[in-house]
């Protein structure tokens, strides 16, 4: 705080005590106090943010009127401008000069409140806004903004805000996973900080609307459809089901795992996959373990990545899903009872014999019935082991201290993505695209960090708008 702040704190605190040493009977309980420093922060917020506009105001309007070349600064317009700040919302007039002779031009206000345009939102009001937003969707953050800050602030105008610092956040989050890479590059010739990186991947369906598409009314090919009571023609919203990617990694030791999400293809992961991995130390060279559901694309994009240095894991569950499918279709054909042959079956899974449990399985296939429906599925499971076997050894992966199952991820999509992919009547891919990778910068914990990045990031549009 600047010394004049701190002074007039001191003041207020002196003329409080003073004020309650006159009237006893005011004295609060803690929670009657907590509330009423709630709304008297809102009330100074109020005050102080009134004041600093008027001193602005005051100081811009006392700037000389003779331009740097001589000539004479007159008032062209004014321009208002409205403010967003925790302290509520606010109002000014502000105004622009010209010079008559170079005609450099001039918003001395402006300058002093360091607005760009004619709305200015302050970042303590996007990181909040946007932190109820995330929380609890545009409706629920406006009332909290109000409940909590005295803010009148619409939903759509949390929705908005929430939106552009999404995709800052995209923005922040592609930089971050690509400065990870650099940075570990150069420190190849320095010990490594991880021994291994441990990541997930999956994928889970997205809701996405397409824009608004109005009809033009001169449009004769089709016929024009209007709502029943103002006839207004009706626009149409299309819904797209889009994919979102979730990966995470961690290193080797480490309790929390990073995750970047994204509205995408899985070919598209190899640079976030070895960005995340980045964050938390690999570079090339590291081992990388990879746990996922069977899906090829994960094991090809991994690869990718990551080759040489590259072990699969088989989601554990994934894989008893399919010896599931082996008892469910050919249980008469077993030569034990269900329970005692899928204990076999996943026995040999975990003691690295999974050759043997293909074997097994391609022989029961042979006694079943050919060309039956069931026959397949018991023969797709085979296949299907015999395509991982490398992913299937989990007693061993288990003394190596590997995930073998891909929880993480799978946890990540239903409590990080599904509340913002579900949420609403859906969302502009792009919109979807920033809001997932917020999540990720706030689960992150690079909350912190990324608004830095943000103030400079404003503070250097302002310099160039500037120059
Ligand atoms: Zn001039």
């Amino acid at each position: 705080m600047t010394p004049s702040l701190l002074q007039a704190c001191a003041a207020f605190q002196e003329m409080y005590a003073n004020t309650l040493r006159e009237r006893p009977e005011d004295v609060l309980g803690l929670d009657d106090l907590d509330e009423a420093i709630h709304e008297a922060r809102a009330h100074l917020g109020r005050a102080a943010l009134h004041v600093t506009l008027t001193q602005a105001k005051e100081l811009a309007s006392a700037i000389s009127r003779v331009c740097e070349c001589g000539g004479h600064l007159t008032i062209k317009g004014r321009p208002d401008i409205e403010v967003h700040s925790m302290q509520g919302h606010a109002e000014v007039e502000g105004f622009a000069l010209r010079c008559d002779r170079c005609h450099r031009a001039a918003r001395p206000l402006h300058e002093k409140l360091h607005v760009a345009g004619v709305h200015h939102t302050t970042l303590l009001f996007e990181r909040l806004s946007a932190d109820f937003f995330l929380d609890k969707g545009s409706p629920q953050a406006a009332r909290r903004l109000h409940e909590h800050h005295g803010l009148e602030v619409g939903r759509t105008t949390v929705l908005k805000h929430a939106e552009a610092q999404a995709a800052e956040a995209r923005k922040f989050l592609d930089e971050k996973c690509l400065n990870a890479i650099e940075v570990e590059q150069q420190r190849q010739t320095q010990p490594a900080r991880i021994e291994e990186v441990f990541t997930q991947m999956d994928s889970s369906s997205g809701k996405a609307v397409q824009p608004l598409q109005r009809p033009r009314e001169d449009d004769l090919d089709e016929p024009i459809e209007r709502t029943p009571v103002r006839g207004l023609v009706k626009t149409t919203r299309p819904i797209e089901g889009r994919q979102v990617k979730l990966l995470c990694a961690q290193g080797r030791g480490e309790a929390a795992w990073s995750y970047y999400a994204y509205v995408g293809e899985f070919e598209d992961a190899i640079c976030p996959l070895q960005g995340l991995a980045a964050t938390r130390g690999w570079r090339a060279g590291i081992p990388a373990v990879m746990t996922a559901d069977g899906d090829d694309s994960i094991r090809e994009v991994a690869q990718r990545a990551f080759r040489p240095k590259l072990h699969m894991v088989l989601d554990r569950p994934h894989a008893i899903e399919h010896i599931g499918h082996v008892t469910e279709n050919a249980a008469a054909y077993l030569d034990a009872p269900v329970a005692v042959w899928a204990e076999g079956a996943k026995n040999l899974l975990h003691t690295g014999r999974v050759y043997d449990l293909v074997a097994m399985v391609k022989d029961i296939a042979a006694r079943m019935p050919e060309g039956s429906k069931e026959r397949t599925k018991v023969e797709n499971a085979a296949t299907y082991f015999s395509k991982r076997a490398d992913a299937t050894h989990y007693d061993a992966f288990i003394k190596r201290g590997w995930p073998i199952a891909s929880g993480t991820v799978e946890g990540g999509h239903a409590s990080i993505i599904h509340p913002l992919s579900k949420r609403g009547s859906g969302w502009l891919v792009d919109n979807l695209n920033g809001t997932v990778g917020l999540a990720c910068v706030r689960q992150n914990d690079w909350w912190q960090e990324f608004w830095s990045w943000e103030k400079t990031r404003r503070a250097s549009k302002k310099y160039a708008a500037a120059a």
